[in-house]
């Protein structure tokens, strides 16, 4: 399984902003769409990532007034992306490794979708109830 069947089942829809949406703003956006992460974007560019953590920490330090801050000041720049033909071991290997929760699929410098921890789980277990179904068959089969 890889990214690409990831999202056929999905779709390509990511929700994005620019560095200049206020944090309140964002975190709008992130409970309306029941998602833990934006993308943000320069035109067409993927510029950096900010999730709920992140909004979380910057509440944490700058109380109140974090609401009024831009989405530049707040977000991870080095955003690491995956690629269609990346497979599910491959993403869950980032994800652990990396400590994050949601892989942007970039190709040819555009953003053609998104991979959350939730859509590599949901895949991951579809698969491995299909492995179990098969050897159940060849059991029964002989
Ligand atoms: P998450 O687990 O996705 O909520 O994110 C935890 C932290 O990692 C936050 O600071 C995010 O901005 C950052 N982060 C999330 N996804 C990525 C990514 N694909 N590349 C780089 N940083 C990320």
């Amino acid at each position: 399984m890889n990214v690409e069947a990831i999202l056929k089942g999905k779709g390509d829809d990511v929700t994005t902003v620019d560095t200049s949406t206020k944090l309140a703003r964002a975190a709008h956006l992130l409970t309306e769409k029941k998602i833990g992460a934006l993308v943000v974007m320069d035109g067409d560019r993927v510029r950096g990532i900010v999730s709920e953590r992140d909004i979380v920490r910057t509440l944490s330090v700058a109380g109140a007034e974090a609401l009024d801050m831009e989405i530049g000041q707040v977000m991870t720049q080095n955003v690491i992306t995956c690629t269609r033909e990346d497979t599910l071991d491959q993403l869950m290997s980032l994800m652990t490794g990396r400590r994050f929760r949601h892989l942007p699929v970039v190709e040819d410098d555009k953003l053609i979708g998104i991979v959350s921890i939730g859509d590599v789980v949901k895949h991951r277990l579809a698969e491995t109830e299909m492995e179990a179904e098969q050897l159940r068959l060849y059991i029964a089969t002989g």
